[in-house]
Parts: C-alpha cells; sequence; structure tokens
C-alpha cells in the first residue's frame, strides 16, 4: 500500500514515502491490470512498458516476477495515479506512449505527446534504407563531396524521430528537420537536445521544402513519413490513432497521396543530381508512388522495398 507521512506531509520524507509501495502491493497491481489488458484486447507487454518507465522496473524483473521481493518500490507518481493512467488507456483508448511521455524508437527513447505521430517500428526501416542507399563513392561523376557530409532533409519531422535517425548515422551531414506545426517542432528540439544532436539538426516551422529554398540544388536526401492515411479512413482507424494521434500526421486526402505527390512534384528543384527521394507509404501505395516518380521524368533506378513484416511500404529513386 502506498505509506504517508502523517505528521508533516510536506517533509522530504513523505514525499519519498507518499511514492513508495511494496513489491506485493505492486505485483497484485500489475496482475488486476493484466486482466484488463486481456479484457479490453490490449497488448499485455504494455502494461511492463508502464512499470519499465514509472517504476523504473527492468524487464527481467519484471518477466521473471523478482519485483515482488522487494520490500519498498519507488514509483514517479502515486500508486492511485498509475491506476489512474492505466484506466485512461483502457477506457478512453489513449496510446500507452501519450501516457508515459515516451516511446523506444531505434536506440532511442523519444520524448513523444499528442501534437506528434508516435514513431512506428515499421518507419525504422527509413534509416537503414537510407544508409544503404548511400553509395560509397559519389553517385555521379561530379567532383561532389560524400553524400553523407552533406544536408539532408526530413520532412513533417513530427517527433523528429527521423532526423534523429540521419544525424546519427551520418555524423557529417546537417540535417533539415521541417515541420507546419510549433508544437511538434518543439517535441523535436527538445529530443534533439536530450541526444546532443542540435548541433547536427536544424529546425523549419514551414510546409514541406518551402523553408528549404536556400538549398535549392544542394540536398543530397530527402526522407519524409508524410500523411498517406486516405481521409475516410482516418476515423475508421484503431481508436488509439484515430481518437490520440494528430489527424495532421495521417490525414493524407482523398486518396491518401496529396503530400506524396507534392513531393514527387518539388523535390527534383531542392534535391542535387543523384540525391535521395525516399519516403514512407501505406500499404498498396507505393506502385502509384513509383509510377508518379516515374512520370515525374527526373528520377531515376527507382525502387520500392518492404517494411519488416514483407509489406511493400517504402520509396526511393535518385534525382537524375
Ligand atoms: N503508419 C501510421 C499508421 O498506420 C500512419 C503514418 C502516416 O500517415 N504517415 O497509423
Amino acid at each position: 500500500m502506498i505509506t504517508r507521512e502523517d505528521s508533516d506531509p510536506l517533509s522530504p520524507q513523505s514525499l519519498r514515502r507518499e511514492f513508495c509501495v511494496s513489491g506485493q502491493r505492486l505485483w497484485q497491481w500489475r496482475e488486476a491490470a493484466r486482466q484488463q489488458a486481456i479484457a479490453a484486447d490490449i497488448p499485455l507487454e504494455e502494461v511492463d512498458w508502464l512499470l519499465q518507465d514509472l517504476a523504473g522496473l527492468d524487464r527481467p524483473s519484471l518477466r521473471l516476477e523478482t519485483f515482488k521481493d522487494k520490500a519498498e518500490i519507488l514509483l514517479r507518481l502515486p500508486l492511485s495515479e498509475l491506476t489512474t493512467l492505466w484506466e485512461h488507456r483502457i477506457r478512453d483508448r489513449v496510446p500507452v506512449q501519450y501516457l508515459t511521455g515516451v516511446a523506444p524508437w531505434r536506440q532511442f527513447l523519444l520524448n513523444v505527446s499528442p501534437a506528434v505521430l508516435i514513431p512506428r517500428p515499421e518507419t525504422e526501416c527509413l534509416i537503414d534504407l537510407a544508409i544503404a542507399a548511400v553509395p560509397p563513392t559519389p553517385h555521379t561523376p561530379r567532383p561532389t563531396p560524400h553524400l553523407s557530409h552533406q544536408h539532408w532533409a526530413d520532412l513533417g519531422t513530427g517527433s523528429g524521430a527521423i532526423a534523429i535517425g540521419l544525424a546519427t548515422a551520418f555524423p557529417a551531414a546537417t540535417i533539415h528537420a521541417v515541420d507546419c506545426s510549433a508544437a511538434a517542432l518543439a517535441i523535436a528540439q527538445s529530443n534533439a537536445q536530450t541526444l546532443h544532436l542540435t548541433e547536427h539538426i536544424q529546425f523549419y516551422e514551414g510546409s514541406w521544402l518551402q523553408p528549404l529554398v536556400h538549398l535549392r540544388g544542394r540536398l543530397s536526401g530527402m526522407v519524409a513519413n508524410p500523411p498517406y492515411i486516405p481521409s475516410e479512413m482516418v476515423p475508421a482507424l484503431q481508436p488509439e490513432v484515430a481518437r490520440h494521434e494528430p489527424h495532421l500526421a495521417l490525414d493524407g486526402g482523398a486518396d491518401g497521396l496529396d503530400c506524396l505527390r507534392h513531393l514527387v512534384a518539388v523535390a527534383p528543384e531542392y534535391l542535387q543530381s543523384g540525391g535521395i527521394w525516399l519516403v514512407e507509404t501505406m500499404a498498396g501505395q507505393a506502385i502509384a508512388v513509383a509510377a508518379l516518380l516515374q512520370q515525374q521524368g527526373n528520377y531515376d533506378q527507382i525502387q520500392i522495398h518492404p517494411d519488416l513484416t514483407g509489406i511493400d511500404r517504402f520509396v526511393l529513386a535518385y534525382r537524375c
């Protein structure tokens, strides 16, 4: 049970003890939460994500339940608030990442809020594709410096995940991260700060490539996970997404391709010859996006790549 220092409720001792719970009590809490998760068809591991972030428990002690034998476990908030958070998860379908304020992505733990899309595991592939797409020697015969030493853009950066992934993959490059949402940029900047990457990432508020006019013809690569869900499908997405994630980051217009079409059309003006155009799409859209690139006429080596589950989801091309 949560214990409280009655004699002096504001003493540091009482503040510490207020967030303290026995291992046995937390085990009971976890058992009850797991039952609720099963009943609500929510993945069981989410209970443990919450406990890892808010009770500082590690995965082995949760998996083996050794935390049960601890006399005291310090929580970042009272157990009653943990219960309230879990009720939000179950009843209101709030994604657990918004409850804890963090989401793991690649090797990073990123801050997230409802102002940004929760970075998805499939999006991690974009960074590996960008790394693999950079030729070991300059793609063009011109005497240009190696692509990884140049300018890359992450358009619609959201939490900053892609920009952070690129900055880590290409330490000598400058990453230009753009978003039209000031609230999203604030989250992206806080993530770059926490990861000591602010010197490598520049942030811009604006629409797609428009804030990067000074880089026209000079971009080595352009990466984006733009909104691509057809408008009428957005309300039908799972409630965690439809009710809580920003529709600005999801809604790609009538056929879902509005932003992708725009990026196909405007990027050739910004990419240098041999520069990389790389996006994530929805299942079923990749062929249409490859066709748009072909029709545009300024791209070659157009490629479609699958995600880890085998769904064709990424489209890559080089500026001629
Ligand atoms: N992959 C996200 C989803 O399935 C959508 C991301 C996007 O529109 N770019 O909800």
